[in-house]
């Protein structure tokens, strides 16, 4: 049996199985169908926490391959170079970034270092004509994440943001039914996103490394999350911040931030983006007809949601293995995914990430253009 088939009885069976979520072949085969084609190579670059469990998942993708590694640190390039088998010609520093260029071995360059690094590199990737894939949040701010999608367009690139959510089939079930209308007129989004956060010295906790605090690296996902559960973009938002520690979150770095956002059909959405309450990874969506509820909803998984019909059974996946054989069809395809990933679908998020910070400085409403 080819591995496609495999792979569709594989991801079918349960669903079959499960007459309450009929509408979800088409989810099913739309994440199938980046299966067969030409394997995109990928070059990682920044190999830390994240790097680790994308690499790993790499591991599984039936279209990705991580075929070159970019470190700061010579015995993480040994290390890894080992562990997943890229010879050390394909193995380089930061400084020797620019050797690059013309490997046939390397489509994409994957970043995944501290935020305030993703442009600067994007940028050189970009200019050393290979494809351009950053975690997120892409930027630390607006003026950066524009310079970033200017400079791969200008090469001829394809810029892409790690929204790994983009790809997960509960959520994507869920964009369906609202689309359906199944939950009627939408009105609310809640999205709760946050965790204690550890060591004070790390760079997550760093204005200049990270951007910000938690509305860089968790907030985002209630803000993302909220677009894409609505399926519109917010044109308002306020927003309140409070700070517990002040010794930890310095200056810049927010600790808590609860923020509004208004939509043009009249929706709203109330989020909590945090670094100082742990277990705090929900949506709601609530409309005229019915509602979804997801929890978790964008941890690793497996996520669980509902809506007022019943609970979504979809099997779990690895986030990052579907996300790299996505990325290798929209690279390799031109595939369009159902939620963009591109750099504008980030530079939206930095955006209002921009408007809560000054809704938070001036206490006023912020209206977003
Ligand atoms: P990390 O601290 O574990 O790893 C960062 C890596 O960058 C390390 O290898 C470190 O040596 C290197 N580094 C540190 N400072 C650097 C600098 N100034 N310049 C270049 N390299 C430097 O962090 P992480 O958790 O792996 O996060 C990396 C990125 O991935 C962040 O942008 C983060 O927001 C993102 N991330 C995304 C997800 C997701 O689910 N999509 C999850 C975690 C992290």
């Amino acid at each position: 049996m080819s591995s496609r088939r495999n792979f569709i009885q594989m991801v079918s069976a349960p669903l079959l199985a499960m007459p309450f979520i009929s509408q979800a072949e088409s989810t099913a085969e739309s994440l199938t169908s980046a299966e067969d084609g030409p394997i995109l190579k990928v070059a990682l670059l920044g190999l830390g926490g994240y790097a680790n469990i994308v690499a790993k998942a790499m591991q599984n993708c039936k279209r990705a391959k991580i075929t070159a590694l970019i470190s700061g640190t010579p015995s993480k390039l040994d290390q890894w170079g080992e562990k997943y088998n890229v010879p050390k010609t394909h193995r380089f520093s930061y400084e020797e970034l620019n050797k690059i260029k013309n490997n046939p071995d390397i489509d994409a360059v994957y970043i995944m270092t501290p935020n305030l690094r993703h442009p600067e590199f994007a940028i050189q990737v970009a200019n050393l004509g290979k494809h351009v894939i950053s975690e997120k949040p892409m930027a630390t701010n607006v003026k950066d994440a524009q310079r970033m999608i200017d400079a791969c367009k200008k090469a001829g690139v394809k810029l892409l943001v790690g929204y790994r959510m983009h790809f997960e089939p509960n959520t994507l079930e869920i964009i369906k039914k609202r689309e359906a209308g199944e939950f009627g007129k939408i009105l609310f989004f809640q999205g709760l996103s946050g965790f204690i956060i550890g060591d004070p010295k790390q760079w997550r906790l760093n204005k200049q490394l990270a951007g910000g605090g938690s509305m860089m690296d968790i907030g985002i996902y209630s803000i993302n999350g909220a677009r894409y559960m609505t399926g519109e973009e917010p044109i308002w938002v306020t927003a309140q911040e409070t700070k517990t520690d002040f010794e930890k979150f310095k200056e810049g770095v927010d600790e808590t931030i609860q923020f509004q956002m208004g939509f043009p059909s009249g929706a709203v959405a109330s989020c909590l983006s945090t670094y100082a309450l742990n277990n705090l990874d929900k949506f709601y969506l609530n409309g005229t007809k019915g509602f979804a509820e997801m929890m978790p909803s964008t941890g690793y998984g497996p996520i669980k949601a509902k809506t007022n019909k019943g609970e979504l059974s979809y099997p779990h996946i690895t986030h990052q293995t579907t996300q790299m054989d996505e990325f290798a069809a929209i690279l390799h395809d031109g595939k369009v995914p159902k939620i963009p990933v591109d750099g504008e679908e980030g530079l939206k998020d930095m955006k209002i990430i921009e408007a809560i910070f000054e809704a938070v400085k001036t206490g006023k409403k912020v209206a977003l253009k």
